[in-house]
């Protein structure tokens, strides 16, 4: 078991505590129900406590609906503005590398920007778009840590569903405290700095609302947002109209030499993505199959053990680089 990994297994998981489905709940009426409290019966409810013929919403106006969402948003934009680690693409490596660096490092705050609507990338279906997912061990320790059931097939487990996996790692990485989602949002540059030795590193992140990144051809002048962020995970997946996004703005910059994908090997893969997961430049970490376009390592197929290790990985390689990195971040602006 890795350190991170470790670690986080140990940490207190107070957040994770599952209900037991087999649990009876006694009617309630919706009077007495208090749903601010986690421990109200109401969150329990099932359909049948409801009494609908007296049923009725409590009242709202159009504008505490609108206030309720912007100054939430507002203010998680001006507190993510400075992060401490900015994860980009919440795919299965994304967002297990979130999952692992959120909750062994609470006093960290990290942004997830997905250019997407909906989070998952390409992990919400198995291979050609079947629903089970096939983890080699020793990722069923991540499945395990996660309450999955799963099936066990000896040197690999199954998953009855990729989306199964995908939506309860993403309801676990959303309930931390020190992480923000910013979804319909994409990277689309990157924040360079020079030391004093005319060393360059990233920075941060560069963003926009996803559906005005696609009209930057059709539409004028529509500048972008920024996060500055001690480090950067890149988790965008393979090549694509947003994907190895990172990898290839590197690259772009005369500052990476990248080489596209290999063809799939499976043995070969799977390994190579986990252990290669890196700081491929200072202050930018790469994951998942981003990966394999910058170094060229062979597609795996759908098994996806690497993706969520590689993402352990990404945590682990984070925290090894991150206090050098705000050192460097601290001197830019003396
Ligand atoms: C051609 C092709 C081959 C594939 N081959 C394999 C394979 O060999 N093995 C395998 O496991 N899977 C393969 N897949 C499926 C899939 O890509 C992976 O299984 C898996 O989902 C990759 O995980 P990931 O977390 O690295 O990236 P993804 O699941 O792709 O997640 C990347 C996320 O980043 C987001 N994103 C991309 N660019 C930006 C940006 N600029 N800003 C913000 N967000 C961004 C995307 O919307 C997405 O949600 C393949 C898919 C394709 C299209």
């Amino acid at each position: 078991m890795t350190r991170l990994f470790h670690l986080m297994m140990t940490a207190p998981s107070a957040t994770f505590t599952q209900t037991k489905p087999t649990e009876t709940v006694a009617p309630v009426s919706l009077k007495t129900a208090n749903v601010h409290n986690k421990s109200s019966l109401v969150s329990k409810a099932t359909p049948a406590v409801y009494d609908w013929d007296t049923f009725k919403f409590a009242p709202i106006r159009e504008s505490q609906v609108s206030r309720a969402m912007t100054k939430r948003y507002f203010a998680d934009l001006d507190k993510y503005a400075e992060s401490d680690v900015v994860i980009v693409g919440a795919g299965s490596a994304g967002l297990s590398a979130a999952y692992v660096l959120a909750k062994a490092r609470p006093d960290l705050k990290i942004a997830i920007i997905e250019s997407n609507v909906a989070v998952g990338g390409g992990c919400f279906l198995g291979g050609q778009l079947f629903s089970a997912m096939v983890l080699r061990k020793p990722a069923d320790q991540f499945i395990e840590d996660l309450g999955l059931e799963y099936e066990d097939e000896g040197n690999f487990i199954v998953v009855k569903h990729a989306a199964l996996f995908i939506t309860t790692l993403c309801s676990k990485v959303l309930a931390l405290p020190n992480v923000k989602l910013f979804n319909a949002t994409c990277v689309e540059d990157l924040i360079t700095r020079k030391d004093a030795a005319g060393a360059t590193r990233i920075a941060g992140v560069v963003t926009n609302w996803t559906l005005v990144s696609m009209h930057h051809d059709d539409q004028s002048c529509m500048d972008p947002n920024t996060i500055n962020s001690k480090v950067i995970i890149s988790c965008t997946g393979h090549d694509g109209p947003m994907g190895a996004f990172c990898v290839k703005r590197l690259a772009s910059l005369g500052l990476l030499k990248r080489n596209a994908m290999g063809a799939l090997d499976m043995n070969k893969a799977e390994d190579a993505i986990v252990k290669n997961t890196r700081e491929v430049f200072p202050g930018l970490i790469c994951a998942g199959m981003e990966l394999s376009e910058c170094d060229s390592h062979n597609r795996m197929g759908p098994t996806f053990g690497a993706m969520v290790l590689s993402g352990v990985k990404a945590a682990e390689e984070a925290l090894k680089v991150y206090d050098l990195r705000k050192k460097q971040d601290l001197e830019d602006m003396c």
